[in-house]
């Protein structure tokens, strides 16, 4: 059954990929969601502007010969470091931002996940100017409301670990009502890129698929990101703890479809599909989080290319380093579907096998009677 399950999967999703069939089929369950649903929340139309100056990125197809060919890390360089951890976390660096690692492969560690980003080094005339970090926390600070967060929440109980922070549970004081807050610490180099593009995205795209973004504060060098608790948890957990009934994947596909038709009909690509940002609530709402990483596309702006997401979820154009759009988002959830039928992501467990021939090596040891043979017949040969 799982057999025929994940190849269901399988082929749906290549089919899916190659004619966006599944952004066509969200469309479709959308509307009609829409339409029956006429208490839904109204997209919102107004374009958030969105924290993507930096990024080196095409303005189109024509770009696309421009863009660096050079392939950056495969999958088998990510890191899955959840309960199933195989690869130890590499070095924190600029999860958001693409731009200040110019060149570079860098990579989040998180709790959960191996996020990264990297630059072309194209160096063409497509850079946009750089933003300083003075000038990102400038923009946080227009961004936040004032006020004692830490009088307007209390009860603060730690419930999560990201790459870049904590998630905690809190009551807002004035209403009794329970809140997440995803405390992100500023310290840490690109921080506030990514806490001003996750605000932007958040605040400017309220919909029933994606977390509610409540309010946002600067606390000492924190970033404190209130928004709705989702009590049942991530779908990773689900998928870590249990194994999905059809019925299941389908409605958790069907709400994630929407989520995502939302997003990029608003010209939002995500970029980090993944079950760990898929959250649900025990009433049965799935909605999509974690936008650090989004970016917005405009009329100027209509693909991308900079490397960013989660190695095993990322669609091969953006290994290729090839402009992109919001079909990105479509692979990754192509990803979370087999996910949920195989328990994880392809190739996960590649890292953690190797080749008979390699495992049956003999110790390092062994080579010192070699090395002192060859260094004896150097020291004979010399005479
Ligand atoms: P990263 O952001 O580095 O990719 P992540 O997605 O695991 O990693 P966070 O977004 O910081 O990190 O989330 C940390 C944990 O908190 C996750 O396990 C997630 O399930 C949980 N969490 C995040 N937001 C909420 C929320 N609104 N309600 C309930 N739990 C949440």
């Amino acid at each position: 059954m799982d057999r025929v399950c994940a190849a269901a999967v399988c082929t749906v999703f290549s089919v899916a990929y190659s004619g966006y069939f599944f952004t066509q089929l969200a469309r479709h369950i959308a509307r009609a969601w829409r339409e029956s649903a006429p208490w839904s929340p109204k997209p919102s139309t107004q374009p958030p502007v969105a924290a993507c100056a930096q990024e080196e990125e095409a303005k189109g197809e024509q770009d696309a010969h421009q863009a660096a060919t050079a392939a950056t890390a495969g999958p088998e360089h990510a890191a899955s470091s959840s309960s199933a951890s195989l690869v130890p976390p590499a070095p924190a660096a600029a999860a958001g931002s693409e731009e200040a690692s110019s060149g570079q492969a860098g990579s989040s560690s998180t709790s959960s996940s191996c996020t990264w980003s990297t630059s072309s080094s194209s160096g063409s005339t497509e850079h946009l100017p750089e933003r300083t970090e003075d000038e990102w926390l400038a923009m946080l600070r227009m961004l936040v409301s004032q006020g004692d967060a830490e009088a307007k929440y209390t009860d603060l109980e730690s419930i999560g670990k990201g790459g870049f922070g904590t998630v905690c549970t809190a009551v807002e004081t004035a209403t009794g009502e329970e809140v997440a807050i995803k405390k992100i610490s500023l310290l840490q180099e690109s921080s506030k890129e990514l806490c001003v593009k996750e605000i932007q995205v958040m605040r400017d795209h309220k919909n029933s698929n994606v977390v509610n973004y409540i309010d946002s504060f600067l606390v000492h060098e924190e970033l404190w990101l209130v928004m709705e608790y989702m009590d049942g948890g991530s779908l990773y957990d689900v998928i870590r703890e249990t194994r999905m009934a059809e019925g299941e994947i389908a409605v958790v596909s069907r709400e994630c479809l929407q989520g995502l038709d939302f997003l990029h009909s608003n010209n939002v690509i995500h970029r980090d599909v993944k079950s760990h940002n898929i959250l649900l609530s025990l009433d049965g709402s799935v909605k999509l989080a974690d936008f650090g990483l989004a970016a917005q596309l405009t009329a100027e702006q209509s693909k991308r290319r900079s490397a960013v997401g989660t190695t095993y979820w990322m669609a091969p154009e953006i290994f290729t380093r090839k402009p992109y759009g919001p079909k990105v988002d479509i692979w990754s959830f192509g990803i979370v579907g087999m996910e949920m039928v195989e328990g994880a992501p392809p190739y996960l467990m590649r890292s953690s096998r190797t080749h008979p021939f390699v495992t049956s090596a003999q110790p390092t040891s062994s080579l010192t009677p070699l090395l002192m043979a060859v260094q004896q017949f150097m020291a004979d040969s010399r005479f």
